[in-house]
């Protein structure tokens, strides 16, 4: 009885295997020819993408644009079609930078304060400020006659907070500042100095580098005006100034100027026409980002250069040889490939391909987004934009999962999609744009890692043959859809809310 009940369950799921074959969607499944994405390709591309050269390809500088030139030409080298701007391989797109200026002069008491040097001011405004500081234990309780036209200074204080991110110094910093800031100015205060703790002096470094080079933007940014306050300046100072800002009778004088600088930017567009008259006016496309975090010096370490392999050479060499593969058979859809830039300062690139695409956003059936898919355990990954709230498109998900199934059988994590995993990591990739264009998208990943955004995320931390693994599995779903009767169909309902 057993046997035979376990046989019959067995049977059922053969037959709800085949009739989800049988769906319109996978009717013209054939198999994608995997083989053609080679791991020597991969591997020889990922090392020269991610080499010292390149300098950590950071947004807006020529290192990024050298970078995208390198992409830009092995593309042209594949045989892959021009698709960005005027017949070229590129999009160029502004990208505008505003910092505090290092003109700005701030003083407590008697002593001077050096820009990014011991202090920080967290973000570009114009303000001028002479006023009494009040140092206070307790920025919740604290009454607002007590503050109210002063400065108010406090202490990092992790009282109360039992956020994840008290686990990562930086983050934690930041936490805090959001937490106290908004309060803290609502009770009329002229300025808010930040005296580090421990913990938030380890931040210290980063903090300052990330301030010398101020905020990103471009025009129709996503997160527009990151700023707490406006006009009201918030000043950090390391640890080893407590005692002076706790001085009785102590004085603020700031006069705090801000800079904006404009650069160029850019996307690297390709494409492979599809084999089919009418459904190679469709488009799937194949996403990932060029750019990285440049060169930063941190207190230290020794290397310097943020080579970001896994963050993102990984999925810019993977676009290659995806494109490689269509040119040796090309789907019935085309398939269009975009590199896109400043994807670290605020997913740039990416926002600007979906209000500005150069094929028309309509025609784009799918975007199959990569971002790190080299690390972690062998056997497992991430596939995000499967479960709602970010599901789009369950025709697009039921392709990936299948051809997971038929390919790479990787364990799919099932917490980094969730609208309440801590690191927002679906919104943390160049999908999310196109998916706020209700445009059925995916982000295959294989998760953050100890070496994200450090000098240690190197060529030779990769591993390969899961690298090979990943790109196989991107490529059979987007061959698939470039294959399919249907396009994927927006799910019914889907309104993307963060
Ligand atoms: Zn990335």
């Amino acid at each position: 009885m057993r046997k035979s009940a376990s046989s019959l369950f067995a049977s059922f799921i053969t037959i709800c295997f085949l009739l989800l074959l049988s769906h319109p969607v996978f009717a013209q499944a054939k198999k994608a020819p995997v083989e053609a994405i080679r791991q020597s390709d991969l591997k020889r591309d990922l090392f020269l993408l991610a080499d010292d050269h390149f300098r950590g390809r950071e947004a807006g500088t020529l290192d990024e644009l050298k970078a995208s030139a390198w992409i830009a030409e092995e593309a042209r080298k594949a045989g892959l079609e021009p698709a960005g701007d005027d017949g070229t391989y590129f999009q160029f797109f502004s990208l505008i930078r505003e910092r505090v200026s290092g003109s700005s002069t701030i003083k407590i008491g008697d002593r001077s304060f050096n820009l990014w040097k011991d202090v920080v001011v967290y973000e570009p405004s114009f303000a001028t400020v002479d006023a009494p500081v009040v140092f206070i234990d307790d920025a919740d309780t604290v009454a607002e006659e007590t503050i109210k036209g002063k400065v108010v200074a406090l202490q990092f204080t992790p009282k109360g907070l039992t956020d994840p991110r008290k686990s990562i110094a930086w983050r934690y910093s930041g936490f805090v500042i959001a937490a106290w800031a908004r309060k803290l100015g609502a009770k009329g205060v002229k300025a808010i100095v930040f005296v580090s703790d421990d913990l938030a002096e380890q931040a210290w470094p980063r903090a300052a580098q990330y301030s010398n080079r101020g905020s990103y933007q471009i025009e129709g940014s996503l997160f527009t005006n990151r700023q707490q306050l406006k006009g009201i300046p918030i000043i950090w100072v390391r640890k080893e100034a407590l005692n002076l800002v706790r001085e009785p009778d102590q004085r603020l004088k700031a006069t705090i100027y801000s800079e904006s600088f404009t650069y160029p930017s850019v996307n690297v567009v390709a494409k492979v026409k599809g084999a089919d008259p009418v459904l190679s006016k469709e488009y799937v496309l194949f996403s990932g980002h060029q750019d990285h975090d440049g060169v930063r010096a941190i207190e230290g370490v020794k290397d310097s250069i943020l080579n970001g392999a896994d963050d993102n050479a990984t999925v810019s060499v993977a676009l290659l040889a995806i494109g490689r593969a269509f040119r040796q058979q090309p789907g019935r859809r085309s398939a269009l490939f975009v590199w896109h830039g400043s994807e670290e300062r605020g997913l740039f690139g990416s926002t600007w391909y979906a209000e500005h695409p150069t094929v028309p956003r309509e025609s784009l059936v799918a975007v199959l987004n990569g971002d790190m898919i080299g690390m972690n355990a062998p056997d497992s990954a991430a596939l995000l934009g499967i479960i709602p709230p970010h599901l789009n498109s369950s025709d697009l998900v039921n392709i990936a999962l299948l051809e997971n199934a038929r390919g790479p059988k990787f364990k799919l994590d099932t917490e980094w999609d969730k609208a309440t995993h801590f690191e927002s990591w679906y919104f943390r990739s160049d999908h999310y744009p196109y998916a706020k264009k209700n445009i059925p998208a995916l982000f295959f990943s294989t998760l953050p890692h100890p070496l994200y955004h450090t000098p240690a995320d190197e060529s030779t931390a990769i591993n390969i043959e899961k690298l090979t693994k990943m790109t196989r599995w991107m490529y059979a779903t987007g061959f698939a859809v470039a294959n399919a009767a249907k396009r994927p169909q927006l799910e019914a309902g889907f309104k993307l809310e963060r």
